[in-house]
């Protein structure tokens, strides 16, 4: 929404907005920087076993954390006993080490996510008690997020020394006015900022965003800079405020009654402002619809022109096509015709001279034939002739060799018999 607006005439109340809305830009843009810094630290304190609760891990008793007027009872130690573990002794240990003042808050973290979560470790470094609901940096209030930057040892070797020293809890220790800002903001009487506070605060807010050498190489610690110029020059936004308004309520802050009652408020003008706003997009809604429908009957009737020119088009091409294709098959078909009558005659020919080539053999062959048939039967006859005439030869001679031959035998036994013969 790009709407601003001064919600309210009075001046340093809204003065007090923009300080609520800071504090929250500036939390965001620590939020990258946080999550890595506390990736490290997660790293340094090693690993746990991942199975410990951190009630197992806290003698009893143990303040402020065990009842140690009845003896009998512990609300702390209700549900798991105090049982050492070597490996998470020691990932305890080390987040002692870490902690400026050496009191972790034990109990909004969870131990068996330990091994995890950088989160839960993290989580150790801010103050004892409301932010065991809190599952990341992003959920977490600016309050929480000043305050690890705070407690935890680690941030003296990523944060310039001028914004550590005095070292906390000096009130003149920079990040501890910053985190006074915050208390001072949220604990507000009147909801009043006057301009010269405002002025300060947004002065420590960018310094502590632009701090050396982290901060200032972080992207998005640079944008929440530039928001926060932005913001003290410019109207509050209904964006930013809604989100201020959304985000105290989720995080549950602890705010003065004056606050909570300035933020309620806030909200009521902003539902009647949106509601306005909603009437006001409703009406460009409108407007807009209009404008759609008239472009689109615009744009329908050029899609229709240029449809029909392109059909004429088309059509036209497909005409001159089909005759192109006409033309060419008359054509084909000519030549076809040609060429098969060509070959007609060429196969005609060719038939014709194939059948008198074949006439002229088999005339040939007959001739050859006959002549053969003729031979052969000369041939036949002179050895018919032949054969008989060597038959009778053969017959004669035998004859009288018979004759003689039987005169002989008959003339041995019966001489009349070779005049039988005879
Ligand atoms: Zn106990
Ligand atoms: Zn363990």
């Amino acid at each position: 929404m790009a709407a601003n607006t001064h919600l309210f005439g009075d001046k340093e109340t809204n003065n007090w907005f923009k300080a609520c809305i800071g504090l929250n830009v500036t939390k965001e843009g620590l939020t990258n920087f946080l999550c890595a810094e506390l990736q490290k630290v997660h790293i340094v304190v090693g690993n746990s076993c991942g199975n410990c609760p951190i009630e197992n891990l806290i003698q009893c008793p143990t303040n402020p954390y065990c009842n140690i007027r009845k003896r009998n009872y512990c609300p702390f130690h209700k549900s798991q006993k105090p049982q050492p573990c070597p490996i998470c002794d020691n990932v305890k240990h080390n987040i002692i080490l870490h902690h400026r003042y050496g009191r972790p808050s034990w109990r909004n973290t969870r131990a068996e996510k330990w091994a995890l979560n950088y989160w839960e470790i993290g989580k150790c470094y801010l103050p004892p008690d409301g932010y065991s609901s809190i599952s990341s940096v992003q959920e977490s209030d600016f309050n929480g997020v000043i305050s690890i930057m705070l407690n935890c040892l680690h941030f003296q070797t990523c944060l310039s020394p001028l914004c550590l020293s005095p070292p906390p809890p000096d009130k003149q220790c920079p990040l501890e006015k910053v985190r006074q800002i915050g208390r001072d903001v949220r604990h507000t009487s009147d909801c009043k900022v006057t301009d010269a506070d405002l002025q300060d605060y947004f002065k420590k807010l960018s310094t502590l965003l632009a701090d050396p050498p982290c901060l200032q190489q972080d992207p998005s610690a640079i944008i929440a800079c530039k928001r926060l110029s932005d913001l003290q020059n410019d109207p509050v936004s209904f964006e930013e405020l809604g989100k201020l308004l959304k985000d105290a309520k989720k995080a549950g802050e602890c705010f003065s009654e004056k606050a909570e009652r300035t933020l309620a408020e806030a909200l009521q003008t902003l539902d009647v402002t949106t509601l306005f706003g909603e009437q006001r997009l409703k009406k460009k809604t409108e407007v807009g619809k209009q404008r759609l429908q008239s472009k689109t009957k615009l744009g329908e009737h050029r899609l229709e022109r240029k449809t029909t020119f392109c059909e004429q088009r088309l059509q036209s091409k497909t005409k001159y096509g089909e005759q192109c294709l006409e033309n060419k098959a008359f054509f084909g078909e000519q030549r076809l015709q040609r060429k098969t009558q060509h070959g007609e005659e060429r196969i005609k020919s060719k038939a014709q001279y194939g059948e008198q080539r074949i006439e002229i053999r088999i005339n040939k062959a007959v001739q050859c034939l006959d002549s053969n048939v003729n031979d052969g039967t000369q041939r036949i006859e002179i050895s018919v002739q032949h054969g008989i005439e060597s038959i009778e030869r053969i017959a004669r001679g035998s004859k009288q060799n018979c004759t003689s031959r039987l005169r002989t035998r008959g003339s041995r036994f019966s001489p009349s018999f070779g005049e039988t013969l005879q």
